[in-house]
């Protein structure tokens, strides 16, 4: 990296010296970030070279805690114009409003790969994200989504080879997986698995994105549901997307929970793993609530988490909320994902 690529760096991101969770200093290496549509974004904002920011920002783990967080974080206007300007409407949460999971769509989007071919690297590598977020919700199996996956993802893809497989790849798309992007965790057995989990619910409040998570499906049962739409830089603002589109009405969402005098349950979906300082939201959330739970992607390092959980961490959570914790880490085979509730 020469001179004024790390003079660029200094007034853009800082480097984190302590771990976010537990305050100690002492931590190894742990990965790499794989490129995405946010490093693509950010080393634009930044003005370096996607490589660069790949090389620059890794993933090292808490010796004391094991949170895995990022060695550099960037600074509060960087992701202000991120989620602001750049990324406004949260491209996963409006696939449940697209209807984007069908085969016309599927075989339509290689047309655009095959377009884009050469010509256009930006929409092409939105073609492949796409194109890789579709076959990743099939629910079927088939060897052949995974060589699909593997030749659109090669440094010299094969046009040809790719629309060979596709046709017999696009034959296998009938529903989507289980909390896939397409459906999110709005999902009635869901429901019922964590009502059987916790408290007996009066009220239920949720944070994250408004499109994924169990609002509906608590207020389907009566229950009176908040929404917390919380100011945070390194998230979407949800005002035209998401929230726009889950029709919530004025006084289901909150942004501040002073209002709101005790919540049964709360969720946090997908969300912690976007925060500076966890354990200040954490107790905020604890203070009001008396079950909380938290739903996390498990082993999602990608470069806009600036921290990825495992049980050690959220055991960590709770002996300093002086909560029980209980985990599900295999409730369902088809997302790998982390259920931890807190009680
Ligand atoms: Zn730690």
């Amino acid at each position: 990296m020469n001179f004024n690529t790390i003079k660029l760096f200094k007034n853009k991101i800082y480097k984190i010296n302590i771990c976010p969770l537990c305050k100690t200093s002492k931590a190894k290496y742990h990965s790499e970030c794989n490129k995405n549509l946010y490093s693509e974004f950010l080393s634009k904002i930044i003005g370096i070279s996607e490589e660069d920011l790949i090389k620059k920002i890794n993933n090292y783990q808490c010796s004391n805690c094991n949170l895995i967080y990022k060695n550099f974080w960037f600074r509060d206007n960087i992701l202000k114009n991120l989620f602001s300007k750049k990324i406004k409407i949260h491209p996963k949460g409006m696939d449940i409003y697209n209807k984007n999971f069908n085969k016309n769509f599927f075989l339509n989007e290689l047309k655009n790969l095959k377009k884009y071919y050469n010509k256009n690297l930006p929409l092409f590598n939105k073609s492949k994200r796409t194109i890789g977020s579709i076959i990743n919700a099939i629910k079927k199996q088939s060897p052949l989504k995974n060589r699909l996956l593997r030749e659109i993802d090669s440094d010299n893809p094969n046009i040809k080879k790719i629309f060979k497989i596709s046709t017999k790849v696009s034959k296998l798309i009938d529903q989507p997986k289980k909390f896939s992007r397409y459906v999110g965790y709005n999902d009635i057995s869901f429901w019922n698995f964590i009502k059987k989990n916790t408290t007996k619910i009066n009220n239920y409040a949720e944070v994250g994105c408004p499109s994924w998570g169990l609002l509906n499906k608590a207020k389907e049962e009566k229950k009176k549901i908040f929404f917390y739409k919380r100011n945070e830089n390194n998230f979407w603002n949800e005002e035209k997307g998401c929230l726009k589109k889950s029709k919530l009405a004025k006084k289901e969402i909150v942004t501040n929970l002073k209002i709101i005098n005790k919540i049964s349950l709360f969720g946090i979906i997908e969300y912690l793993d976007h925060l500076n300082d966890p354990l200040k939201f954490l107790k905020e959330i604890n203070y009001k609530s008396q079950n909380f739970f938290i739903i996390l992607e498990k082993d999602n390092k990608a470069i806009q988490h600036f921290t990825s959980w495992e049980n050690k961490s959220l055991k960590f959570v709770a002996k300093k909320l002086k909560k029980k914790v209980k985990f599900f880490n295999n409730y369902t085979k088809t997302k790998n994902i982390i259920i931890a509730i807190y009680y």
